[in-house]
């Protein structure tokens, strides 16, 4: 599928472009393994002299058509599937860090990510200070280090909806000499595109709004391909250096564009093994067929409601970049101008405790770990996700401890606004 069709077009079309008499519709290859004619052929491949599929731990025809797909949505060069956001996050950074590294974070950021970066992958000698984006330039520019090797941030960060400013970071990381990495799992490249913005690394939890419906969890990594290791060279010795482990190839020069792929595929994903399942990389690919029409119809709900809430005498807060009065409403005309995302951000008048008696006199809206599928949804970071941070830690992470993080789905918005409505006046 040409990289030059319209998103709409790519989530349906996208990835999969069946020959003669093959399936219409994306099989499961539901194989661990495949057949070769002779020793040489499996050889080759074993030597990355040759593409081809052998074992599913590394590679799997489903999932590198959905891959293909996100990396046409998102104009990429190549992406790969993972097991879950959590796995696509650590391999993006991993696979430019070792014990030693450094790399720097917006604070802005899942909860998830956070313990990955600031507690497991310290704990492998991987370094990370977290920065704050609203301070300047001059502030943020102290924390690189020599042995620094990436910048990282969302797009639009879970679950504080703050906007990521795409491009002023990624001049900043480029004059530094390093990628920067976008979580860009709640825009989407339906409404968001960071390589458009010189972003050079895209990751997703595909388990939120590609999928759709919560019934997948899955990750994926796309590059632009953009950025030059070979110009950073002494930065990034695993991806020009030669690589002992396969005979002394050195990535960069063996594959160019493909190199950070190609490396993360033959290394990480052959040592650590975090492939998405094909199963549910064909359960991702249904999601991602309507992926263009969930967004509206997720952007036009949410703007709905957050303008209730904006009006509503017991709410102290509402953190929507699409309501014009946002601190980040410049930032979400600049990246999101389709609109950005279904989860809103709010606190209600009174103390932490009115936010749980609320959530709990809700009677369609549920209260999941979820976010970001069809349904909507309702959950209190400082008593669930984020329970095991700090307040201090909250507050570093741009989470207020009375915020509410209410994920607008794609039902009829009166329905959800009259729940909303009915749990406010049975907590007045
Ligand atoms: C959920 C989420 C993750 C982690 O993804 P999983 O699929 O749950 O492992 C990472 N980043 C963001 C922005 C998320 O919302």
């Amino acid at each position: 599928m040409s990289k030059k069709k319209n998103p709409g077009t790519l989530c349906v079309q996208g990835g999969w472009t069946p020959k003669k008499g093959e399936p219409r519709v994306l099989p499961i290859y539901q194989s661990t393994t495949f057949k070769y004619d002779n020793s040489e052929q499996m050889a080759r491949l074993f030597d990355l002299k040759d593409s081809g599929y052998f074992y599913t731990r590394l590679q799997n025809p489903t999932n590198d058509a959905v891959a293909d797909k996100i990396a046409c949505l998102e104009g990429g060069v190549g992406a790969m599937l993972t097991s879950s956001g959590q796995a696509a996050n650590f391999f993006a950074v991993l696979n430019l860090c070792e014990a030693g590294d450094h790399f720097i974070t917006s604070n802005n950021i899942y909860g998830g990510t956070y313990n990955l970066f600031g507690v497991t992958m310290k704990k492998m000698g991987i370094d990370c200070t977290f920065v704050d984006p609203e301070q300047s330039d001059e502030e943020i520019e102290k924390a690189f280090r020599p042995n620094t090797k990436c910048f990282f941030g969302e797009t639009i960060s879970n679950p504080g909806g703050h906007i990521f400013d795409i491009e002023r970071f990624a001049e900043m990381a480029h004059r530094h000499g390093v990628p920067l990495i976008v979580d860009n799992t709640f825009a989407t490249p339906v409404n968001c595109r960071p390589f458009e913005w010189g972003a050079d690394i895209v990751t997703h939890s595909t388990t939120k709004y590609m999928d759709g419906h919560a019934t997948a969890v899955g990750g994926c990594i796309v590059d632009s391909g953009s950025f030059d290791w070979a110009a950073h060279a002494d930065k990034f010795p695993g991806l020009c250096a030669p690589d002992d482990s396969y005979h002394g190839l050195a990535y960069a020069e063996a594959f160019g564009k493909m190199a950070y792929l190609t490396k993360a595929t033959a290394q990480l994903m052959r040592d650590l093994g975090s492939i998405q399942s094909p199963q549910n990389a064909f359960l991702l690919n249904l999601g991602l067929e309507t992926l263009h029409l969930r967004m509206k119809r997720h952007c036009e709900n949410a703007q709905q409601v957050a303008e209730f809430l904006k009006n509503h005498p017991q709410v102290a807060w509402v953190n929507y970049a699409g309501l014009p009065d946002n601190k980040h409403h410049h930032l979400a005309k600049k990246y999101l101008p389709q609109g950005g995302c279904g989860v809103i951000a709010f606190g209600l008048k009174g103390n932490r405790d009115e936010a749980i008696r609320f959530m709990d006199n809700l009677k369609m809206i549920c209260i999941v770990t979820h976010v970001a599928d069809a349904r909507t949804c309702v959950l209190h970071p400082a008593s669930h996700t984020h329970r095991q941070l700090s307040e201090e830690q909250l507050r570093e992470a741009g989470i207020a401890p009375d915020l509410i993080r209410l994920s607008v789905g794609i039902e009829d918005v009166e329905d959800i606004i009259e729940d909303i409505q009915q749990a406010m006046e049975s907590i007045s």
